[in-house]
């Protein structure tokens, strides 16, 4: 046998530790986590409604066309129906792109650190990826347009960015997609669009008139908290999007998936209420840093990436005695950093007890 050669070596994605699995570990009865992103208040009590009114229909295939909630999603955002494209989350419309656009004689363009996916889906199709340094944990889009050259066929700017959750504005973005060569596809990935509060964040879906070569990615795995569903859509010119369905397995959402996506978009004061309360829990998380002089990347998302000056393993492996999985940023390339998914009041207020007690210990040594 013989696989392709990039494959060799190459690491399965490396998730945030399973709740059952740290118990088991550690003994613990209590394990909150904090490492991937998820909406700690769960999804609208509508989507769980509406799986259970389906769940006599598994025997049938689901709509491959996914005609209900296209429709639905395109009059929530204002786009047309065939401007989208519906993935199993939107992890999967990064593949079809790499699949649709990556070769080995191309090129891609990635910020680093960023989302993993970009880099790995462009490895698998045996693509060069140019990773470009971000600033302060924020995209460094001149250096990714000095980076383009003939053979690059994406360039990714995820915003805000996974791990760092900070942005980069409408007026740096405008000026960057004016200066893509119009053969380079401009990712831009807004997974966590809901949680975002900056005025001056993108508004890229009205520029999708002028760009043809502009993707939108949004996902239901974050603030509709319905990440175990796998539901992610891709937002595009027709054509774009006419390129692209081929590579799209004909039933790649199930029909649980379509249904409870659809209900959740019934319930934008659900969406609106975790907004709320995630915009106040990342304000204590910035003045439980300010007050023990902890470096902190500015969060427009629902996680925050903390500088403890230290080891992130040690710092992870200390939180994960205590109860806590969150992410260390060795793996994230933020080595004395760790992510921290924003929880419930309850679980922060109870994280930063924790920490305080860390940090106090660490006074002490020295
Ligand atoms: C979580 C995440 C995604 C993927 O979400 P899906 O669950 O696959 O929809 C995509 N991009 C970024 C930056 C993310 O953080």
């Amino acid at each position: 046998m013989q696989a392709k050669p990039q494959l060799q070596g190459l690491p399965s994605y490396k998730p945030g530790k399973p709740i059952e699995e740290v118990k088991k570990e550690l003994g613990l009865t209590k394990v909150v986590k904090l490492a991937s992103n998820e909406n700690p208040y769960g999804a609208s009590p509508l989507a769980a409604k509406a799986i259970s009114e389906a769940a006599s229909q598994t025997a049938i295939y689901p709509d491959g066309y996914a005609a209900v909630i296209r429709e639905k999603v395109a009059t929530k955002i204002g786009v047309e129906q065939n401007q989208l494209i519906f993935g199993n989350g939107s992890d999967e419309v990064i593949q079809f792109l790499c699949r649709a656009f990556l070769s080995p004689e191309t090129n891609t363009v990635t910020a680093d650190p960023t989302f993993s996916q970009y880099k790995l889906n462009a490895t698998i199709e045996g693509a060069e990826v140019r990773e470009v340094p971000c600033v302060e944990g924020v995209h460094d889009l001149d250096a990714m347009l000095k980076a383009i050259d003939e053979n690059t066929r994406i360039i990714w700017v995820c915003n805000p960015n996974n791990p760092s959750g900070t942005y980069v504005s409408q007026e740096a973005f405008t000026s960057f997609l004016e200066r893509v060569p119009s053969h380079v596809l401009v990712v831009s990935d807004e997974a966590y669009f809901e949680y975002v509060t900056a005025s001056d964040y993108p508004e890229t879906l009205p520029l999708l008139e002028k760009y043809e070569n502009l993707m939108i990615l949004r996902t239901f795995s974050k603030a509709y908290g319905l990440a175990a569903l796998r539901v992610g859509y891709g937002v595009a010119n027709p054509a774009l999007i006419s390129l692209l369905d081929p590579v799209r397995p004909p039933f790649n959402n199930t029909t649980f998936a379509h249904v409870a996506a659809v209900a959740s978009l019934e319930d934008d004061k659900f969406i609106s209420s975790c907004v709320k309360k995630n915009t106040a829990a990342l304000k204590q998380f910035e003045k439980f840093c300010q007050t023990h002089k902890l470096k902190y990347y500015p969060s427009q998302t629902n996680f925050i990436l903390i500088d403890f000056n230290r080891s992130g393993d040690e710092v992870f492996d200390y939180l994960l005695k205590k109860g806590f999985i969150v992410r260390s940023g060795e793996a994230l390339g933020f080595p004395t950093c760790v992510r921290i998914t924003v929880g419930t009041d309850e679980e922060n207020q109870e994280l930063f007890s924790v920490l305080e007690e860390l940090l106090v210990s660490k006074a002490v040594e020295q």
